[in-house]
């Protein structure tokens, strides 16, 4: 594997006749400075990872590009900076120009074509804050560099498009096929923004998972980074979907720290398991008060559940996002508190790095798959989009 790397790298590379003499600068003394730089994610340094790219020297003049696997990698700036000091602490360079790029690190289908990787955000119940972290998680993520969509599977409350600024603006369809509503940046599709919003949305089975086939296989999502599917709460048939239909590199779960919440929080993450979808983590949301008066933290909802969960099922607590009135007027007044400045917008940040990050982790470990659809019974391919046939 590492070798695979190497070759590659040498490949790209093109070193001038006459720099690799001894005392010269040459390619593989830059790429030694290189390999001290090692990614906290995969343990392995960044050549040995294939990620320097296009390595030329001319006259002291080092270039190359470093291509990681994605454009939201929270460490992304501490990487150039290392790679200008390694390179220009090197006899003879004059100048390093260095380009940060960013690919997929293997092709995955996700079977949405320009889709990258798909995030799930769970819950349990509903409630506790799933929408609100997926909504919020998009935008943070949209502010590390990242094309990001939104599909909103909560078909049984699709809130998205009110969180989002959208409230009332229809969905559209072109030649039969979805184009995302634009909200600040974010792409969104939800069924909130296709039905008026008095009326109930009543589907058995094989509705809803027509619904989820065409409303992310019909759909013209464009290149994204990441697509996030905020879900319906517990473990349903649109889940079950999801699950089978879209290859997920993974879910983050989303509670409250109290006890009788967490006991749906296992449920949720039984069901990942079942269907072979990777945990990323879990999410504690409302996990504690900052009085507004004396500034001293409340556990409004008890404490240290979730850390249990983590240990228990492997995975880390991917943040814990306070509970702040600022993210419940920003979600309703459609502008999403991620956007604003101060200790929300961070925890926020920080949740969107930590996903960042374990999707590169468990995406390698187990690479993401869709677990495919049974034999459907009857109406179970019912199309959900009423597509124009062609004459
Ligand atoms: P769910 O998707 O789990 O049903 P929502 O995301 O719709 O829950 O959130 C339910 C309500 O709680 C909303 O009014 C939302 O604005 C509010 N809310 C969610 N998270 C927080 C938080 N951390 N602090 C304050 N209010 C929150």
């Amino acid at each position: 594997m590492f070798f695979v790397s190497k070759v590659r790298a040498a490949v790209d590379f093109s070193p001038r006749l006459g720099q690799n003499q001894k005392g010269m600068l040459d390619t593989a003394t830059v790429l030694k400075a290189l390999s001290t730089i090692v990614d906290p994610d995969f343990k392995k340094d960044i050549v040995e990872l294939g990620f320097v790219r296009d390595l030329k020297i001319e006259d002291g003049v080092v270039s190359f590009t470093i291509r990681l696997t994605t454009p939201a990698c929270p460490i992304k700036d501490h990487f150039k900076r290392q790679a200008e000091e390694a390179v220009g602490a090197l006899p003879g360079v004059k100048e390093v120009r260095v380009t940060m790029d960013a690919a997929p690190a293997m092709e995955v289908s996700t079977g949405l074509p320009g889709v990258a990787h798909i995030v799930a955000v769970i819950a349990g119940k509903g409630g506790v804050g799933k929408s609100t972290t997926a909504v919020n998680l998009a935008v943070a993520l949209m502010q590390m560099g990242a094309k990001v969509g939104l599909f909103d599977a909560d078909a049984f409350g699709p809130n998205t498009p009110r969180m989002l600024g959208v409230r009332g603006v229809p969905l559209r369809t072109q030649g039969g096929r979805i184009v995302p509503i634009e909200a600040q940046g974010i792409k969104l599709v939800s069924i909130g923004s296709a039905i008026p919003e008095d009326q109930p949305v009543v589907w058995r089975g094989s509705l809803q998972h027509g619904f989820v086939r065409d409303f992310t296989q019909k759909t013209d999502w464009g290149e994204l980074d990441y697509l996030i599917v905020d879900m319906p709460p517990g473990t349903g048939d649109i889940p079950l979907s999801v699950m089978q239909l879209l290859p997920l590199s993974g879910a983050l779960v989303v509670g409250t720290p109290q006890e009788v919440a967490l006991e749906d929080v296992r449920r949720g993450v039984t069901m990942l398991s079942k269907m072979n979808v990777n945990l990323l983590g879990f999410v504690e949301n409302m996990s504690y008060l900052v009085c507004p008066k004396c500034g001293e933290e409340i556990d409004v909802f008890g404490k240290g559940g979730m850390d249990a969960f983590a240990e228990t099922f492997g995975a880390p607590v991917l943040a814990r996002i306070p509970m702040d009135v600022n993210i419940r007027k920003g979600s309703d007044a459609g502008l999403p508190a991620a956007f604003q400045e101060g200790p929300v917008a961070e925890a926020y940040k920080e949740l969107a790095a930590a996903v960042v990050q374990r999707v590169a982790v468990v995406e390698k470990e187990n690479p993401p798959r869709a677990a495919g659809v049974p034999q459907a019974g009857p109406g179970g391919n019912q199309p959900f989009l009423n597509v124009p046939k062609k004459n």
